[in-house]
């Protein structure tokens, strides 16, 4: 039989559960990648994520190649609409079936559906797998049946369930020799950027490396610190976190990979493995969230409190709101913490979790805007955007989820500088300009007294800007706001 591997976020051949079993259920194996016009049309022009998925296919088609033994073999990658395109080219192969791995975003779910619709009617037909999670969609419940909404039940039930066979890797090479060459008709280069129609970003300027030897380069560079995680992982200045999370979202390493090696490490007594393994469960726990609860996010990707009462909730509109989240996304809202981070987003596409969490509060808790729009701001930025991750974040922040930050609890933005940025380094990566201040001063610009100021070369209002909102006079309208809806429900 001849198959077809359809690789779409699980961007690597070895320990890939839908390529495995294709090798392993086919004589003769071909590989496509869609650059899917449905997806790419809706991005701006320079994309991080599109350079870095190009980028990534490089060496996955090289690794195909190998494993066949032929410049002819290698990996088709079309620009077209996926929904349409897969099924062509698998009637075009005559192949008898198509392998992909779970994707359970509620867009791709619609255009896997119409996929299989369509290779049913030409008797082709579609194989998925688990592939991006340990355990994923109703593999764990609760003693009455029902999805975990919870974490820490969900990651007591999750590290009871583990074996050994559930982080095993899947073996690929035994059937490599069942790679198939390409059609002539389909053996052209990837298509560069340009002509998928794309700018080149500063992606190469950025720590991240891409594509499988990316991922191992930043994995072997994490596990060397990966027993300080704990202690490092809340101070953004510090290189505490593993920033895996671009290649987890690309299918670049493995999670499997990456869950065994965390376990072996916490049995050899690592406290940091431990506390890194249980937020890869908070990964998993999220993607069933989306799974078993797919209200929390429609086809758009754009979010519905996990708890529906809190879509009631009135939040900020109109031309001020508009004003006040565009200084948000521009960080200049006069929090220092909040600006750089939001610096650190548009500039690199990536930002610090305990970050995230500060930047999704202000928005949501001190301006009083609704955390839709954040969400659908992070999912534009975010190298490593995930649905499931950021809406379960972003509902964490606001809230409004499931297992949340309960509503009354509001980050205090200067507080949070003063402790995970406590000599303000990562504020002054990100806003040199505030170098003269220090202390409180650098956390507080505007408590600075106008001498310090003036001995930092700042004036507020024009170097720096005063705060767009007053935390104080804000927490009480969010404690109202949130109140009004706690009130009714
Ligand atoms: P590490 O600390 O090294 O963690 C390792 C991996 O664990 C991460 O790569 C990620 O896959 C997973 N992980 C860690 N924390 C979480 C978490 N809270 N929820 C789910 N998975 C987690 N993560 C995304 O991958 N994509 C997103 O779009 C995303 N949006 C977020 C939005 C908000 C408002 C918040 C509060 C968090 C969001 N996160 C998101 C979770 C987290 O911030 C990132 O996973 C993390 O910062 C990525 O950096 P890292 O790989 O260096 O993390």
């Amino acid at each position: 039989d001849a198959g077809l591997m359809w690789f779409r976020r699980d961007l690597r051949p070895e320990d890939n559960a839908a390529f495995a079993q294709c090798l392993a259920a086919c004589r003769q194996v071909h590989a496509v990648f869609v650059f899917d016009r449905a997806i790419l049309g809706t991005l701006p022009r320079r994309d991080r994520r599109v350079e870095f998925i190009r980028e990534s296919l490089v060496p996955l088609d090289e690794a195909l190649r190998e494993m066949a033994g032929s410049p002819a073999a290698g990996l088709v990658v079309l620009h077209d609409l996926a929904e349409e395109a897969v099924p062509r080219l698998a009637a075009q192969l005559g192949v008898q079936a198509v392998f992909a791995n779970h994707d359970d975003e509620p867009a791709a779910l619609q255009r896997d559906a119409a996929v299989r619709r369509r290779l049913a009617a030409q008797g082709i037909a579609l194989h998925t797998a688990k592939d991006h999670t340990v355990f994923e969609r109703g593999e764990l419940l609760t003693q009455t049946g029902k999805p975990y909404s919870v974490y820490s039940p969900y990651r007591r039930a999750w590290r009871a369930k583990l074996d050994a066979a559930d982080l095993a890797p899947h073996r690929t090479r035994p059937r490599a020799q069942a790679l198939a060459e390409r059609p002539p008709a389909h053996r052209q280069p990837i298509p560069t950027l340009a002509e998928l129609g794309f700018e080149r970003t500063n992606l190469a300027d950025l720590p991240l490396p891409a594509g499988i030897e990316g991922g191992q380069a930043l994995l072997k560079d994490f596990l060397a610190r990966i027993d300080r995680y704990q202690d490092a992982r809340d101070f953004p200045a510090q290189r505490g976190p593993s920033y895996l999370s671009v290649h987890l979202r690309f299918g670049t390493v493995s999670i499997r990979e990456l869950a065994r090696l965390a376990l072996e490490r916490e049995r050899g007594g690592s406290a940091g493995a431990a506390t890194w393994l249980d937020e890869l469960i908070w990964r998993d726990f999220y993607f069933q969230i989306l799974a078993n609860f797919p209200h929390v996010a429609d086809v758009q990707g754009n979010g519905h409190s996990f708890r529906p009462e809190y879509d009631a909730i009135v939040f900020e509109d109109g031309a001020r709101a508009e004003a006040l989240f565009a200084a948000w996304c521009e960080g200049r809202t006069g929090y220092p913490l909040v600006d750089a981070a939001m610096h650190q987003l548009k500039e690199t596409g990536y930002m610090h979790n305990r970050l995230r969490m500060v930047t999704a509060s202000f928005l949501s808790k001190d301006l009083g805007i609704d955390w839709r729009w954040g969400e659908r701001y992070f999912a534009r930025q975010l190298n490593d955007y995930d649905l499931a991750a950021n809406n379960g974040g972003w509902q964490w922040a606001a809230s409004t989820g499931c297992d949340a930050q309960p509503w009354f609890r509001i980050f205090n933005p200067v507080t949070q500088s003063e402790r995970f940025d406590p000599q303000g380094r990562f504020i002054l990566q990100y806003l040199p300009h505030l170098v003269g201040l220090q202390g409180k001063a650098l956390h507080a610009p505007w408590q600075a007294a106008p001498l310090e100021l003036e001995a930092a070369g700042l004036a507020l209002g024009t170097d720096y800007p005063r705060p767009v909102v007053d935390h104080a006079g804000a927490r009480e309208e969010t404690l109202r706001r949130y109140g009004a809806v706690k009130e009714r429900a």
